[in-house]
């Protein structure tokens, strides 16, 4: 594989899959630069959504294409905010603070905060392939009871690791990355893709 679409518009994910991608030899294009549009998410799982993503884009660019899909899981509310983590609190605009003012909310007199990040990716060889790479990446923690913190964004100023005594808005870009649900898929998904010798 000497070029891959990456199936997203945000900026932070496009520079961190270049970033790892390019010393494989790996051309990393963005579906921007083609101009092909987002992919619709109507899917209630992660892994329909991230591969609905990546074969819209292998389809439309004729490239394979990369795609991922993330959110949090709040064990006592059953799984949700899951794949509406983004529009929790509506998408009209979509806004990580209401999103967090309405988990607190939900949360009120709730004892158990267990809750998960969760990330999937999805490479397609080609918009056909019977066979993807899929990829997955979780990241525990809890809810906390108020917001703190000012680094990475979403409900990051409200998931609380115990284990380090912080939030996850209290950790250094690079910490977080080697911990987190999306750095942890994306460490399998380079150790599947490097050329084995
Ligand atoms: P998507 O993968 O871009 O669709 O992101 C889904 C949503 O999940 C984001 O908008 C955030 O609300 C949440 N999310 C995913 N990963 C993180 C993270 O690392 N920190 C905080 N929120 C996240």
């Amino acid at each position: 594989m000497k070029k891959l679409v990456i199936a997203s518009n945000n900026p932070g994910k496009l520079r961190e899959f270049q970033f790892l991608l390019q010393p494989l030899g790996i051309e990393v294009l963005t579906q921007a630069q083609l101009g092909i549009a987002e992919a619709e998410e109507p899917h209630v799982t992660f892994i329909e959504n991230a591969l609905a993503k990546a074969r819209h884009v292998s389809r439309l660019s004729g490239l394979p294409a990369l795609a991922d899909d993330s959110g949090i899981c709040v064990e006592a509310l059953g799984g949700t905010p899951g794949v509406q983590s983004a529009r929790y609190a509506g998408d009209n605009p979509k806004s990580d603070q209401k999103n967090n003012e309405k988990l607190l909310q939900d949360m009120q007199g709730v004892t158990d905060r267990r809750a998960h990040y969760y990330c999937v990716l999805v490479l397609l060889r080609h918009a056909d392939d019977p066979q993807p790479l899929i990829v997955e990446g979780e990241w525990h923690g809890e809810i906390a009871h108020e917001e703190r913190g000012d680094g990475g964004f979403g409900y990051d100023p409200l998931f609380w690791l115990p284990e380090l005594g912080k939030m996850s808005a209290e950790l250094e870009r690079e910490q977080k990355h080697a911990i987190s649900h999306r750095g942890k898929a994306l460490q399998v998904l380079l150790q599947r893709l490097r050329p084995t010798t």
